[in-house]
């Protein structure tokens, strides 16, 4: 069908919308986060005329400070490498996780997967403003403080209301929709697409705060991750700004025990962890405390005619990997480039280029999740890092499990990717004999 054809036929069926005014793209892009721009800036280097419809003024904050390797090469081929490098961000070399007495370091550099070694801690308000201006740059349109409302799909090709500030709407006819729109969730709920989720809901309590007495050199500028309990944990994500982001992960009932308004509470559960209370406690809180709760999500369908779906609108499982920024900007650059093809009129193959590409990285992810939470991951962490010095298996092991952690859970030639599950409860099995 023509454009002209598809025109008529959305004013036929919704006569209140002959009036209004519209906009004719190639791609619509539906969020300007991670997914989104990287999108965008794949699909506009295609020639194609690209449009990002953000329901807020940037910057904007948002969750997910600590990004992985992985994602550091999405960045480059998205064009972002430049800008990014300019802003000074804290590089991230590895992870610190600390239980008690017990402390383990993965170190990038000592991983299984060719790849990249290090990626940074970014304060998201200012990262996900440093990528959209980029994409704006390069002559992408982003229209702020427009909220996509309604879409209705003729075959591939969908016509979009979009919301401005004032109240006013207009419509975006476009041959392909990727819905990046993070917890907005756009497409998942307008096309009745989410499923239920079957893990029990978290929650996470975060603030950013002065950092006054952060310890010289690397080990205070790395990620650590201190383990209270079985299910709750603490990140503490040091930036170069000199602030250090912290947030409290774990089963909803643990925050009961805490009252008065987020910042108090968050200071008071500051003040009942030892590891904590020494270097926050007195610290003054720079970006308010924030509750997020039941935050899991899942798609029944990732992609279909004229859409697919991207980062957080797909699928998020947990923040303790730091893996939702990767699986963003991943399936941004995937669906953009499949978006290309299929615009070009080539045959796609996206239930299995896409749809069971980015699942497979989710269903590892999870196996991760999953053991993290009843403790048996905890329990290979420290086992195999106490044991790698002495025991080249283990050792061997150690860089396996690092190589997830820095996000390369596509590289099949890893064990503990492959076979994910097999590999993480066979090991768990034999640290319980010792
Ligand atoms: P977002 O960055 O959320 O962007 C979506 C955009 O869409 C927003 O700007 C929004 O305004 C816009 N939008 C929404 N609805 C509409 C609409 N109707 N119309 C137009 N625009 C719309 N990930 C990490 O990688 N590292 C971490 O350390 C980490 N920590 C986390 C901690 C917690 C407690 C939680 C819950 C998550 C954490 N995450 C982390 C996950 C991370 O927050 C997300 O995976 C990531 O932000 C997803 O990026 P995105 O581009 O998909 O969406």
């Amino acid at each position: 069908m023509g454009q002209e054809n598809q025109s008529n036929w959305l004013i036929k069926e919704n006569p209140y919308l002959y009036n209004m005014r519209k906009e004719f793209v190639d791609i619509l892009i539906i969020g300007a986060g991670p997914s989104g721009s990287v999108a965008a800036s794949i699909a506009h280097r295609s020639g194609l005329k690209v449009k990002i419809v953000e329901k807020n003024l940037f910057p904007r904050f948002v969750i997910g400070e600590s990004l992985l390797p992985k994602c550091m090469a999405d960045l480059k081929e998205a064009g972002f490498m430049d800008i990014l490098e300019a802003q000074n961000y804290q590089k991230k070399f590895g992870a610190r996780f600390i239980r008690n007495d017990q402390n383990c370091l993965f170190d990038f550099s000592e991983q299984y997967t060719d790849g990249w070694s290090w990626t940074w801690q970014v304060p998201r308000a200012d990262f996900d403003q440093v990528l959209a201006k980029e994409v704006e740059k390069m002559g992408v349109s982003v229209s702020y403080e427009s909220t996509l409302t309604d879409i209705s799909f003729e075959g591939s090709t969908s016509v979009s209301t979009i919301q401005e500030k004032d109240g006013a709407s207009y419509q975006i006819e476009a041959k392909f929709v990727i819905d990046s729109s993070g917890w907005g969730r756009v497409l998942p709920r307008l096309l009745d697409l989410d499923k239920p989720i079957s893990s029990p809901p978290r929650k996470a309590i975060f603030a950013h705060f002065t950092d006054n007495l952060r310890p010289k050199g690397d080990a205070g500028n790395q990620i650590t991750f201190v383990i209270h309990k079985q299910d709750l944990w603490t990140w503490i994500i040091p930036f170069s700004n000199g602030l250090t982001s912290v947030g409290f992960v774990g089963n909803i009932a643990h925050f009961e025990n805490f009252e008065g308004s987020p910042d108090e509470r968050i200071k008071q559960m500051i003040d009942d962890v030892p590891q904590m209370k020494e270097r926050f406690t007195g610290q003054e809180i720079k970006l308010d405390a924030m509750e997020i709760s039941a935050y899991a999500a899942s798609a029944k369908q990732l992609y279909g005619p004229g859409f697919a779906i991207t980062g957080n609108s797909s699928e998020f499982i947990d923040p303790v990997f730091s893996s939702g920024v990767t699986f963003a900007t991943h399936s941004g650059l995937l669906a953009a480039k499949l978006a290309i093809k299929t615009l070009n009129g080539e045959d796609v193959n996206w239930e299995d280029d896409f749809k069971n590409h980015i699942l497979q990285g989710v269903e590892t992810f999870r196996t991760y999740v999953d053991s993290w939470y009843d403790g048996t991951l905890q329990d290979i962490f420290f086992y195999t890092s106490e044991t790698a010095k002495d025991n080249p298996t283990n050792a061997t092991m150690k860089k396996q499990i690092c190589s997830v952690l820095a996000g390369y859970v596509w590289d099949e030639t890893n064990p503990f990717v492959k076979k994910h599950k097999k590999a993480v409860s066979s090991l768990a099995r034999v640290i319980k004999m010792f």
